[in-house]
């Protein structure tokens, strides 16, 4: 299933750590305050290329690091994205060096000392770096875990720092300032792929995977008081002339640690195509400066657009972000990928379950957290894509039917507790260990298969109240403390699913009185014999909107998590509280007339009776629209109106009477859960309309469909 993960702060920031760089090279304010300028390009502007490299330890050293499998494939790919993008900045700045004599008296050593750490021109030692970086933390994992490669890169990154910012201090040592001189034989300057590189691309992978809510505060404190301490140090090391060059400073890691997590947690929409526009700016913008001072000189304008200093930076920057925009969005023309909204797709609404969580958790007491059902990829949503948000509101826990869904979240990255509420083979209980997984019991026979397997596994004991579906009978505590005393299951939890929660009808509230007593009296049993209790959860969402009183420890919410009940009867009863999550929308792919007595689609199921406009969208009952909502029975959303579904519905299209709408076209939007105009459409709805109930039309949903979170 395709999902798309948004990053907006990171991507916003590429963005502004791009125009960064472009003031590091152009020095804005010199013509105005030269301590001003300092402060911007020595200091303020140090952050843009440390964050780059922090993006790629998130997003390229993770994966190196953690996936085992593919970690191989990783390291090519990214090597052979960075080479490529290498050689085309060589290639673009060949004639400009050989104009500006940066390679006269060139030698075979010198040339790969430019190509390997200076860089052929002076902004291109990035891209080695990256390689160089990249390559000496995929050798260290070979003998070393993350905290020590970390200990070593930070090493490396001192070394660094007394060739750079500190040199001033060491330059008068005999043996050490001897070292240094070696070195830099080898490179100009230690802000490369060894020392300056290396240590960013970790703290990448250290920010990704610890990501947290609820540090706001924190961050912007922790931020604030480290680029304070880093403009001090700066300001200092200038006016003692330590500098030998000033990229590397110490305050800078905290910095980076600091704004790295709360660019994470900025919930922003990044402009489409940031990524590669940033990429482009910092590769071009050295070109534009070329341009812009021969335009200076061509218009005889060279006092206004490149002595002052300010105008010559916007105009730089103004003209970089063009070239950037233009060639992105010519290559991604040239690429042609599929584009997500072409067909038909999921848009998720972030604050729609930001809002449900909040709800749901206001129900529940002290103590007592969310574990959401984020099975059947999270009721049509999207597992990875809703696991992952929700990690960021902080919730820590999650369950799922089976062990390949719960594999699927932890290689998205999912963080928590992950409990598998359904069977899982044996041939998989290896599996249950490698990604962490928490495994059921089904019933006695079960614990008893796993503990022939042997090996320590981490469980969840079923109990059966009364649904009679798993766990094993609540009345049998002989067997119940057979399977607390097997030495190789670490039973962290026990629960019970409640049947008949979703009325309040009288029989249905005793049977759940039932259900919640017998539960309660197998605890009481198990305590009296000195079993200790483990964490308990009964609640599902009918069970926390209707029995709150019946809180544990965890409760399972699925439905309404997604801001929905199975009803539509219960939905718009609790539509105050809770916020559809999800919107389906298909594209129209043509319009066309249908007179009297034409039928349309198959089996001429549907006869026009009069003059007609018709439409066909891009969905199906394989992109699970129901095939019930046939002629008549349902309906869609065009430009605010409802359309109704004429025909039987197709696998992959469907044809909806939009007679009474004008100005429908080709390539319109029909909405076919969620809102449009002053129209809804709910899953709710659609239950209604085909004889189920949400949850059954939601988890339908298909894979082809795109998930994109809004
Ligand atoms: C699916 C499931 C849930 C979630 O149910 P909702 O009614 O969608 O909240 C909870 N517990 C168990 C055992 C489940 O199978």
């Amino acid at each position: 299933m395709k999902t798309k993960e948004n990053c907006g702060g990171i991507d916003v920031f590429r963005l502004l750590a791009a125009v960064l760089v472009i003031a590091i090279h152009t020095s804005p304010l010199t013509s105005f305050h030269p301590e001003a300028d300092f402060f911007v390009t020595r200091i303020l502007a140090r952050v843009a290329v440390p964050f780059f490299f922090m993006v790629s330890g998130q997003f390229v050293i993770s994966d190196l690091l953690f996936r085992k499998d593919t970690g191989g494939r990783v390291l090519l790919r990214y090597l052979k994205k960075i080479g490529l993008l290498y050689g085309i900045a060589i290639l673009l700045y060949l004639p400009i060096g050989i104009y500006a004599g940066h390679y006269q008296g060139v030698t075979v050593y010198s040339v790969i000392r430019m190509l390997l750490f200076d860089g052929t021109f002076y902004h291109l030692w990035y891209f080695p770096a990256c390689a160089i970086g990249t390559l000496l933390i995929a050798a260290l994992s070979r003998f070393l875990k993350l905290p020590a490669m970390t200990a070593v890169v930070g090493a490396l990154y001192l070394f660094g720092l007394f060739g750079d910012s500190y040199y001033g201090l060491i330059a008068h040592i005999p043996v050490i300032s001897g070292a240094y001189s070696a070195a830099f034989r080898l490179f100009s300057y230690t802000r490369n792929g060894l020392f300056f590189a290396p240590i960013f691309l970790l703290l990448g992978v250290w920010a990704g995977s610890r990501k947290q809510g609820g540090a706001r505060v924190r961050g912007i404190v922790g931020f604030a008081l480290s680029f304070l301490a880093m403009t001090v140090e700066g300001f200092l090391l200038h006016q003692y002339d330590l500098p030998r060059h000033d990229s590397m400073y110490l305050m800078l890691i905290p910095t980076m640690i600091f704004l790295y997590q709360l660019l994470l947690h900025w919930r922003v929409s990044a402009p489409r195509n940031a990524r590669p526009v940033a990429a482009w700016i910092y590769i071009l913008h050295p070109a534009m400066v070329v341009v812009v001072r021969g335009m200076g000189k061509l218009l005889h304008q060279t006092e206004l657009l490149v002595e002052n200093s300010l105008i010559h930076y916007v105009i730089v920057t103004a003209f970089s972000v063009a070239a950037a925009s233009l060639l992105a969005e010519g290559i991604a023309h040239w690429r042609k990928k599929p584009f997500p909204q072409g067909r038909a797709w999921i848009e998720l609404d972030r604050s729609a379950l930001a809002r449900n969580v909040r709800f749901l958790q206001s129900r529940l007491p002290e103590g007592c957290s969310l574990m959401p059902a984020v099975k059947a990829e999270a009721y049509g949503h999207g597992a990875v894509l809703i696991a992952k948000e929700l990690n960021t509101l902080g919730v820590r826990a999650f369950c799922v039917a089976g062990a390949a869904e719960g594999v699927k979240l932890r290689k998205g990255g999912v963080k928590g507790e992950i409990l598998i509420l359904g069977y899982t083979h044996p041939r998989e209980f290896d599996l249950l260990r490698r990604y962490r997984l928490t495994q059921t019991v089904v019933d006695y026979d079960y614990a008893c298969e796993m503990a022939r397997y042997g090996k320590k596994l981490h469980v969840h004991l079923g109990v059966d109240t009364g649904m009679h579906r798993i766990g094993e009978r609540s009345e049998n505590i002989s067997q119940i403390c057979a399977i607390f005393d097997m030495p190789n299951l670490i039973v962290d939890g026990m629960f019970t699913h409640l049947s008949a929660t979703d009325t309040m009808e009288p029989s249905a509230r005793a049977f759940t009185g039932g259900q919640a007593d017998a539960f309660r009296r197998l605890a009481d049993g198990l305590k009296e014999k000195g079993y200790p209790i483990p964490k308990i959860h009964l609640q599902a969402s009918y069970g926390v909107l209707n029995y709150p009183e019946l809180a544990g420890d965890y409760a399972r919410v699925g439905i309404a998590l997604y801001g929905l009940l199975s009803t539509k009867q219960d939905t718009l009863r609790w539509k105050d509280s809770l916020a559809p999550v999800l919107s389906l929308k298909a594209r129209v792919v043509s319009v066309r007339p249908l007179h009297p007595e034409e039928s349309a689609g198959y089996g001429m199921a549907f006869t026009a009776q009069r003059e007609m406009k018709i439409a066909v969208i891009a969905i199906g009952y394989a992109d699970g629209l129901p095939r019930s909502l046939s002629n008549g029975a349902g309906a869609v959303l065009i430009d605010g109106c409802r359309a109704p579904i004429i025909g039987r519905v197709c696998m992959d299209q469907t044809i909806v009477d939009v007679s009474g709408i004008s100005h429908v076209r080709a390539g319109d939007i029909a909405v076919i859960i969620g809102a449009s105009g002053n129209e809804t459409i709910s899953a709710a709805d659609l239950a209604e309309q085909s004889g189920s109930i949400t949850n059954e039309i939601l988890s339908r949903l298909g894979g082809r469909l795109e998930r994109m979170m809004v």
